[in-house]
């Protein structure tokens, strides 16, 4: 046999993308500088390794393998069920759960799989309202879970905590046959335990969509929902550092009996990702899945995921220090959320920061009275600066920074700013310093 080798592919695939399609080889050259000289503080954001990368890359990609390891409808699978079921196994063992099905396309493909499985439409649903922190295939009324389903919203109390009491009476007055939980801008623990018990009052199952926090549970930074949910969905892109893709979880609930009284839910769900909701699955980046999954049991990522935590602590007192008003006055997870004063629109600040070299996210806030496009809050996250290895330091110079732009933008309107040149200058002076410091993992 010829000797070949992968990794040749991948050295090659880069010199003739740069000979072969110069202009898109400049977009990408261009968009891994910039994620270089810039500090995310996305809170969705995360990171990949080469090692992941290369995963993803990888010519496992040319195989069709419709069907599950052992189960395929396609020859050639001897290789893609060896790396399927390996990313099974680590996935099972990662999170503790008894079935992994890791197939899903992203997140949101998972949730609708979850939801085909045991719902028929019509039937009622009960997730967080977007606005206070939910996710759109929450039930929200602009994505199919909000269309296909009859949803009904939770949201926050005075406290701006999950509003325990209001789930329940919206259980109790609507019978959901499904409850989600699980949100996107909510910087507080979650109570999965309180959840199952409001889901059995009523005999609802219950689905647990971890993606922001996945990191955090993976390293036992977060309590886990697997014990106490029906289905654990995530993306793995973002907090797990991980590839393009989604993942569904189960614990001993996968024997428990789906809706029709005869078929175990692990079935249900087997099914409900192939054939009903998709085709053959993303080979390569199931290899990515799996290369991260063991990545994620290690002690580096454990300390990591601590290093995220105590990040987005020092953000939240920094701010809070300088006179903001934090949604739930600080943070138990990578998230901190804060109102903006009055006159300044989230939208104009986030460009803002941007033309400064510091991502961020403008977010609705409760009580917010502008758009979700325009918003009143700003949104961090400290995935990515810290898999940069930031810490403590660093976190304050971003708060400083943040607070400088703030405190002197001039907002003509929603969304047009004026920001004084020499300042603008000066902070991404300090910007690309630190960023040189704390290089990407694929830049050192
Ligand atoms: C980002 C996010 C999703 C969507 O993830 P995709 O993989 O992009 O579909 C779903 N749920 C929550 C809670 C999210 O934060």
């Amino acid at each position: 046999m010829a000797s070949v080798s992968v990794s040749n592919t991948l050295t090659q695939g880069f010199a003739k993308l740069d000979e072969l399609d110069p202009v898109l080889s400049s977009y990408l050259q261009a968009e891994h500088v910039r994620q270089s000289n810039t500090l995310s503080l996305v809170a969705s954001s995360g990171g990949t390794d080469a090692s992941v990368l290369a995963a993803s890359a990888a010519t496992i990609v040319n195989v069709t393998a419709e069907g599950y390891p052992g189960a395929r409808y396609h020859s050639g699978c001897q290789y893609v069920d060896k790396v399927e079921a390996l990313a099974i196994e680590r996935a099972k063992t990662l999170f503790g759960a008894s079935y992994a099905n890791v197939q899903p396309h992203c997140a949101s493909a998972a949730n609708h799989i979850v939801m085909h499985a045991v719902l028929q439409p019509g039937d009622v649903i009960l997730g967080m309202n977007l606005d206070e922190g939910g996710h759109l295939t929450h039930g929200a009324k602009v994505n199919v879970s909000g269309q296909l389903y009859t949803s009904y919203q939770y949201g926050l109390d005075a406290q701006e905590r999950i509003d325990f009491a209001q789930v329940e009476r919206l259980a109790l007055a609507h019978r959901p046959k499904l409850i989600v939980c699980g949100t996107t801008s909510y910087s507080r623990h979650i109570d999965f335990k309180e959840f199952r018990r409001i889901a059995d009052l009523v005999g609802a199952y219950l689905l647990a969509d971890v993606t922001h926090i996945a990191g955090l549970v993976a390293a036992g930074e977060h309590e886990s929902p697997v014990p106490y949910v029906d289905f654990t969905t995530m993306c793995t892109f973002k907090q797990l550092f991980g590839p393009r893709g989604g993942l569904i979880l189960m614990g001993e609930s996968m024997n428990k009996l789906a809706p029709d009284n005869k078929t175990p839910l692990y079935r249900a769900i087997q099914k409900s990702v192939f054939p009903t909701m998709q085709g053959s699955p993303a080979t390569s980046i199931i290899a990515a899945k799996a290369r991260i999954f063991d990545h994620l049991q290690s002690a580096e990522f454990k300390a990591l995921a601590q290093r995220i935590k105590a990040n987005a602590t020092t953000l939240s007192n920094s701010l809070k220090a300088m006179g903001y008003d934090l949604v739930t006055g600080g943070t138990d997870n990578h998230i901190v959320l804060f109102r903006l004063p009055e006159h300044l629109p989230g939208y104009a600040v986030q460009q803002a920061l941007d033309d400064c070299q510091i991502m961020v996210n403008k977010n609705r806030v409760p009580g917010d009275v502008r758009s979700p496009m325009i918003a009143s809050g700003i949104r961090l996250g400290s995935n990515t600066v810290s898999l940069r290895n930031m810490g403590q330091y660093e976190m304050e110079q971003c708060a400083e920074m943040i607070h400088s732009i703030i405190s002197s933008v001039q907002c003509v309107n929603d969304k047009e700013y004026e920001l004084d040149p020499a300042l603008r200058a000066r902070v991404i002076e300090n910007v690309e310093s630190i960023c040189r410091d704390f290089p990407l993992p694929y830049a050192k």
